[in-house]
């Protein structure tokens, strides 16, 4: 790193950390923005800048940041039982608060939760559970998930294979799992020209009833699917997209695993994706905003059909044999029922819904007329604009994300975090955002884009 001082946190970043989802060659270029302190919607870095986080960090922060509230009750319960976990009986007060809670509020048909540390860990337990409730009901045939092109569902051997996005799999050896993935649903992108959006949602629909009965659908054991496409690009489904591809899964009795690990407590202005777009799942993954990240969690919820399998045949083999050291943690449940108590006293699903609309017609009146914007789109407090090289044609730039890179950066400069997913800019700010916030956000964001882009159109 060119300008930074020996022994810096910068310098001392670079010498040891291996950072994820990164370019490990230009990390060591330009160093790491060290990030101090949070307050609200704003991060604050190790040199005094501030920054508006556009992105709730990883879609996460939902009650924002410097929440005394969870820090409290992180205290609270650190002082009380630091630890405990959830093999052989054992359980916590914090945990079965929480797995109440989300039962509670959650589809009806869901009736038992499984507690992880990630949302990988929990698209692997998930993807374990179908598998093993299938066997205990005798299709041992059915295995083969159906993902989508361009999802993405974590990075571990499984959760990984279920992802869609090459840069995931490339050079890891995935996918690893037997998946099958299947056209993405975003309109904009991969519909034909002149195609109405239920048209391709008919089409979508019509290509997984192939893909299951080309495979043999004693074979097919779920799909996978976020209501929103979330880190794969922000893509809501066209629409009737949904009625559609359940109506397949339960033809063939293909499980239906939701993946709302972004979607989840109110990103789209309702609690769950599931109650945006009418889905009803048998396996539902939630995680990020369930502490709002203060502290590593997710969850598993389960159908009574599927929790009766899977009862029978841990008693015929004498345990459910899966868990992990740190599920169930106490302090991670204790901050999760805090962060929904929060949720829920600050109406912070409704915000979502009101500012979401803010913060979707301001990015439209902003943007969508650019020359360089080919798409903005999203949900409540989810957006995403998408740079193209050539409007009219939706051709993408050559190569595919310099100009995103360039964006990202810039944003930097102007003191507001985004995620540039290639040429797909996300936005995804904390649920306690104001409308006057997005302002501030989008003010600065356009200087962003202003000077990224000057001279390319
Ligand atoms: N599923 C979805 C939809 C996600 O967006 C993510 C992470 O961004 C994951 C799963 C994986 O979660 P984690 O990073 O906690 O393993």
């Amino acid at each position: 790193m060119s300008n930074a001082l020996p022994n810096s946190m910068q310098a001392r970043d670079v010498e040891y950390l291996l950072h994820a989802v990164t370019n490990a060659r230009r990390h060591e270029e330009r160093g790491p923005i060290v990030i101090e302190r949070g307050q609200g919607i704003r991060v604050f870095d190790d040199e005094g800048r501030e920054y508006i986080e556009g992105m709730a960090g990883l879609w996460s922060v939902a009650v924002g940041f410097g929440e005394k509230r969870l820090a409290d009750a992180a205290y609270r319960q650190l002082q009380k039982l630091p630890y405990y976990h959830s093999f052989s009986h054992k359980s916590n007060e914090p945990a079965i608060l929480l797995a109440e809670r989300l039962v509670g509020m959650t589809p009806e048909r869901l009736r038992k939760v499984f507690f992880t540390n990630s949302g990988s860990e929990a698209n692997d337990t998930a993807i374990k559970l179908v598998w093993y409730f299938n066997n205990a009901r005798g299709h041992h045939a059915k295995k083969t998930f159906i993902a989508r092109q361009g999802a993405y569902h974590g990075i571990t051997i499984a959760s990984g294979s279920l992802t869609g996005l090459p840069t995931n799999h490339r050079d890891f050896d995935l996918p690893i799992i037997p998946v099958k993935h299947v056209t993405c649903p975003h309109h904009y992108r991969y519909a034909d020209p002149g195609e109405s959006e239920e048209a391709f949602s008919t089409r979508l629909a019509d290509e997984l009833e192939a893909t299951i009965l080309e495979a043999g659908p004693e074979t097919i054991a779920a799909f996978i699917g976020e209501p929103l496409m979330g880190a794969g690009g922000v893509m809501p489904p066209p629409e009737g997209y949904w009625q559609k591809i359940q109506a397949v899964c339960h033809k063939y009795d293909v499980l239906l695993v939701i993946d709302e690990v972004i979607n989840g407590f109110g990103r789209l202005g309702t609690p769950f994706g599931c109650n945006y777009y009418g889905i009803d799942p048998d396996v539902l993954v939630l995680s990020k905003q369930i502490t709002s990240s203060y502290q590593p969690l997710a969850a598993v919820l389960i159908s009574d059909e599927i929790y009766q399998g899977i009862a029978d045949n841990s008693a015929k083999i004498g345990t459910l044999g899966h868990g992990f050291t740190a599920g169930a943690h106490p302090v991670a449940c204790a901050v999760a029922n805090e962060n929904l108590d929060i949720i829920e006293e600050r109406g912070l699903v409704e915000n979502a819904r009101v500012v979401g609309e803010h913060l979707q017609r301001e990015l439209r009146r902003r943007f969508a007329d650019h020359p360089l914007v080919g798409e903005v789109r999203g949900v409540g407090l989810i957006a995403a604009i998408e740079l193209v090289a050539d409007k009219a044609a939706k051709r993408r730039f050559d190569p595919v994300g310099k100009l995103g890179l360039a964006v990202f950066d810039a944003a930097h400069e102007q003191g507001v975090i985004i995620r540039a997913i290639g040429d797909q800019i996300a936005f995804c700010p904390p649920l306690i955002i104001t409308e006057k916030e997005v302002d501030e956000m989008l003010d600065r964001f356009a200087r962003a884009f202003d000077q990224a882009t000057a001279g390319l159109n």
